[in-house]
């Protein structure tokens, strides 16, 4: 079956073509410097993610990492669930044993399995085995999960040293994997992290190569995850690669995200209310100008005569908003001079064309009455004499009217004193 590992990596880093951006979390597996065949798989699917260590050999190994991986892909819930995480850890267990009953894999096949939903801020994992969960938090790297090793039992013991353990003959001893034991449950952790932390997963190739600080150190450097991951590996290989490798580095971004598309999402709202507002206010103004023109209405002179305009006088931008209605029979210079003078040379608005009429009915019925006037007056005086002077100096002519009274007066005076 040669190096046949599964790598589910569908928004791994450069991997994914919706990921054009930063991704938020890289792997990389290497076979070491050693080793023929690489037993590690992995799962990067988002929350999951996964690292599976198999053990048994060549055709066995890789074939029991790869059916739990599998199982975890399938299985492992969308949320941080840990029971519900673990769950998928004890069916990948039953698969596997399952597997070397109807003969896929050997017999002794095993594999390690550390899963992990990442979700927000919240973080949980089911561990079997000695693959590691570590969290990089404000620069320091603490190990989250416990091996399931003879190393680790013995440092606990207080019989090793974490440095003794690291070159102990038996430093591969695990004392926990799927495939032999039906009734296996993984060690759960739940754990709220923080935005800015960075989760990293790997196989006891990465682990027992490379100490924690010299992990701290490249998961600092590097800011980017598949970057990150990339060096790792590289580093395990330089320091030997006796074991294969499997990183994957995820970094917790919390809800950052989600609230960064809140935001966006309010400030498209609002700009989308701001030009609803601004629309509205355009299309209220352009109806408000458009009933007014439609319905105002104006006087004015046209050839001599007063003229009804539909609309309002003037130009806007070198548009006009008016049109004739009515060209009138009233001469203009029939008007009162005030009234005549503010018809040449502009215009009288009105806020509606029955307006306009009334007010065209108002002169006409001026002008009749002028004309009245002026018959009744002497025409001795003759139609030269202006109607203007008779209505315009009311005074003038009520005093020519008593000079007369008392011409009269004076005349009766005289003639009644002739009789006497
Ligand atoms: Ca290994």
């Amino acid at each position: 079956m040669g190096a046949a590992r599964t790598q589910k990596r569908p928004a791994s880093g450069s991997a994914s073509p919706r990921r054009k951006a930063t991704s938020p979390f890289g792997s990389r597996t290497d076979v070491g410097c050693l080793r023929e065949h690489n037993e590690d798989s992995l799962v990067v699917a988002p929350p999951l993610f996964a690292v599976a260590d198999g053990m048994g050999g060549h055709a066995a190994g890789e074939v029991a990492s790869e059916i739990a991986i599998n199982v975890l892909a399938d299985q492992a819930p969308s949320h941080a669930d840990a029971a519900a995480l673990g769950e998928a850890v004890v069916a990948a267990n039953r698969a596997v044993i399952r597997g070397v009953r109807e003969g896929v894999g050997r017999e002794g096949m095993g594999t390690t399995c550390t899963a992990a939903i990442l979700e927000g801020e919240r973080l949980v994992i089911a561990q079997v085995g000695d693959s590691r969960a570590y969290l990089l938090h404000q620069g320091k790297l603490q190990q989250i999960t416990r091996d399931h090793s003879l190393m680790a039992d013995m440092i606990e013991a207080g019989q090793l040293t974490p440095e003794e353990a690291r070159v102990h003959p038996q430093r591969s001893v695990i004392t926990r994997a799927l495939g032999s034991d039906p009734h296996l449950q993984p060690d759960l952790y739940e754990i709220n992290v923080e935005t800015g932390d960075r989760l990293l997963l790997c196989s006891d190739g990465l682990s027992t190569m490379l100490r924690d600080k010299s992990i701290e150190d490249i998961m600092n450097k590097a800011s980017d995850p598949q970057r990150c991951a990339s060096q790792l590996v590289s580093a395990a290989i330089t320091a030997g690669g006796y074991d294969n490798v499997t990183v994957i580095v995820a970094n917790v971004e919390g809800f950052a995200k989600a609230r960064q598309k809140k935001t966006a999402r309010k400030t498209k709202i609002t700009v989308a209310l701001v030009l609803a507002l601004l629309a509205a206010i355009v299309g209220g103004a352009a109806y408000a100008f458009s009933y007014w023109t439609e319905n105002a209405a104006y006087l004015t002179e046209l050839d001599g005569v007063v003229a009804i305009y539909r609309g309002v006088p003037g130009s806007i931008l070198g548009m006009t908003f008016s049109q004739l209605e009515t060209k009138t029979d009233i001469q203009v210079n029939d008007l009162q001079p005030g009234l005549a003078n503010r018809l040449h040379e502009g215009a009288i608005t009105t806020d509606n064309m029955e307006a306009a009429e009334a007010l065209v009915e108002s002169y006409r019925q001026d002008i009749t009455a002028q004309n009245g006037a002026k018959q009744e007056g002497s025409p001795s005086q003759g139609e030269s004499e202006s109607a203007e002077g008779d209505t315009a100096n009311p005074s003038e002519d009520g005093a020519g009217n008593t000079q007369n009274a008392q011409d009269a007066q004076s005349t009766q005076d005289e003639q009644g004193g002739t009789p006497s």
